[in-house]
């Protein structure tokens, strides 16, 4: 049997797992890795924590190296060489040696896409300044550093507030630079619902960020060749000794479409569940490719390190041995971390599966990482977002401090089976109190949206059109006097049997407390008391606070 030959395209995430997956599985195979940057499995998932001092060694960045996959994977590696077309009749890739200048063509049998995405850049002038950068790869990363190591900037402007703006504002502020963060949306985060974003941005405000959210930069002034100030629609002036531009990736698809190669919806790679594209001889995964979501079942651009590792490693496997199992749908699971607070979501916010016009529900459980009467316990917001129909889970969202990670890699788990609020709710999770709660937030939030569902509880979440009612806030007395939602009475939840005579019970009955768990209580004597019309506001003060003045204001 002659020889298989496999080439990949792109050396890093995706590509270096696809090349090693082939190795395993055919040690006879020919495998030619093209990479057109210096370095192959480079953790570029890292370089903001390069920039920011936390990793101190470049070396560590670099995975494995060019002499590792040589050595250990007889995988014929050449960095500097770039695939500049791809001739599909020949079976034949055109690459570019940038070390020498010299032009070659290399055979195929099996082809695998791993180009990645480029960043988006806006059409402004000035973005050829020697202090406007974008990070991407290591060479970005070294021209930061060494741009930081020389000039010593005091002020810095990140314009994109996604993962990638949030860890450079992070990391640039934790270097004493003075540091803005210019959104075009309302809020950070974009991919997560406002009022979870929000909690992030009150972590960034409280370091001194300079927050300019909803604000369009529409471009930079420059002298001598720098940018000096970036230039808000608004009319806003931000002076900034160094720019970073984070406003999101498009897939590197050049390559794929001169060969004719299909795109889908969001002009990224259109592949089957083996990671094939139009052409069967032709795989494509990663950054460059577009997935198959887990909740619509449809196509979905999701640019993260996870889905193109794995599908690296479908690709790689079909392409050596013309079989592999589907690659799983995803649910675009990710995580940010700012100023030792995490953001993390998975599946669908509220906002998407209403634009996806799919029916929703969600609530809140607010509880600490771990048992409250053990020293250290971190308060953590989690949004769990199901289909009141099939109580399926559609998506989970969380902020905090420690252990935002582990709800929602379980919430992911669940999803990844089609699990609803019940089978979650029923989850047999590990538990000492330095570790969790014997009723983990997990469980809270399916027990809350099982009572929801049941219709054990009505809820408002925050933004919907409250009830011409009455407002009533079960806290204590002191918790009351410190602080209250406009217009509310207090009835501690301790006297409310008592002193339900005080209440309309003709009229809807709004109820609250800090985090929503005394009201639902209160909600249930009142439910149970006759009352008629009872709503809780689903994640109390915490959640419903910022609206409710904005709401009383308006
Ligand atoms: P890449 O890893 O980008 O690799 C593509 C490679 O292809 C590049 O090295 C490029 O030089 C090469 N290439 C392109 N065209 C050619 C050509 N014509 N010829 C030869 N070579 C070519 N994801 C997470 O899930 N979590 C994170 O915390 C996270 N943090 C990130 C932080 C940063 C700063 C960045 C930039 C990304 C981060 N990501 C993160 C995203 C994650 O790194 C990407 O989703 C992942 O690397 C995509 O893998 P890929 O193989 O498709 O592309």
């Amino acid at each position: 049997m002659p020889q298989m030959k496999i080439v990949i395209i792109g050396g890093v995430a995706g590509g270096a797992s696809a090349a090693t997956r082939a190795r395993r599985l055919n040690e006879s195979a020919e495998i030619v890795l093209l990479e057109k940057g210096e370095h192959v499995s480079f953790a570029n998932c890292g370089l903001p924590y390069y920039i920011g001092g936390q990793i101190t060694k470049r070396s560590k960045l670099l995975v494995a190296t060019q002499e590792d996959f040589r050595a250990k994977f007889r995988i014929d590696v050449r960095t500097r060489h770039e695939a500049v077309r791809i001739d599909r009749a020949a079976r034949q890739v055109h690459v570019m040696d940038h070390t020498t200048g010299r032009p070659y063509t290399e055979t195929y049998d099996r082809l695998i896409l791993a180009p990645g995405a480029d960043p988006i850049l806006p059409g402004w002038d000035g973005l050829d300044a020697c202090n406007v950068f974008t990070l991407r790869d290591l060479s970005d990363s070294d021209r930061i550093k060494a741009w930081l190591d020389r000039e010593k900037p005091a002020r810095a402007t990140v314009i994109g507030a996604g993962y990638i703006g949030l860890e450079m504002v992070e990391s640039l502020h934790g270097l004493g630079i003075t540091t803005s963060l210019v959104e075009l949306q309302p809020h950070v985060m974009p991919a997560m619902d406002d009022e979870m974003a929000s909690r992030i941005e009150t972590v960034l405000a409280e370091h001194g960020v300079h927050l300019h959210l909803g604000a369009s930069a529409e471009g930079f002034d420059v002298r001598q060749g720098r940018v000096v100030n970036v230039r808000l629609a608004d009319g806003t002036i931000l002076p900034a000794d160094m720019v970073v531009i984070s406003v999101g990736v498009r897939p590197n698809v050049k390559l794929a479409a001169d060969a004719g190669l299909a795109t889908g919806p969001y002009s990224g790679i259109a592949v089957n569940a083996h990671q094939q594209t139009s052409d069967p001889n032709i795989y494509a995964v990663g950054d460059a490719a577009e997935i198959c979501h887990l909740v619509t079942d449809e196509s979905a651009y999701i640019p993260l390190a996870g889905p193109a590792n794995r599908n690296g490693r479908t690709a790689g496997e079909h392409a050596a041995t013309g079989s592999a199992p589907s690659a799983t749908p995803v649910a675009g699971t990710s995580i940010v971390g700012v100023f030792g607070k995490s953001a993390a979501m998975t599946g669908l916010s509220v906002k998407a599966a209403r634009k996806a016009g799919i029916d929703c529900q969600a609530v809140y459980a607010i509880a600490g990482h771990h048992a409250g009467y053990y020293p250290g316990a971190e308060k953590l917001v989690l949004k769990l977002v199901f289909d009141p129909a099939s109580r399926r889970i559609l998506g989970a969202q969380a902020v905090g401090g420690a252990g935002v990670d582990k709800r929602i890699d379980v919430i992911a788990t669940a999803m990844r089976f089609a699990g609803t609020i019940d089978d979650l709710a029923g989850v047999d999770l590990c538990y000492a109190p330095q570790f969790g709660s014997a009723k983990d937030p997990v469980h809270l939030a399916a027990f809350i949206a099982q009572n929801v569902d049941d219709g054990r509880l009505r809820q408002l979440l925050p933004g919907d059109a409250k009830p011409d009612g009455q407002l009533l806030d079960v806290r204590t007395v002191p918790e009351y006097e410190a602080n209250h939602l406009n217009g509310a009475i207090n009835i501690p939840l301790q006297e409310l049997r008592g002193r339900l005579d005080e209440l309309d019970r003709d009229r809807p009955v709004m109820v609250t407390c800090g985090i929503g768990q005394r009201a639902y209580f209160a909600c249930r004597i009142l439910m149970q008391s006759g009352f008629a019309d009872v709503w809780n506001l689903a994640g109390g003060l915490t959640m419903h606070e910022k609206a409710w003045k904005e709401a009383s204001v308006g």
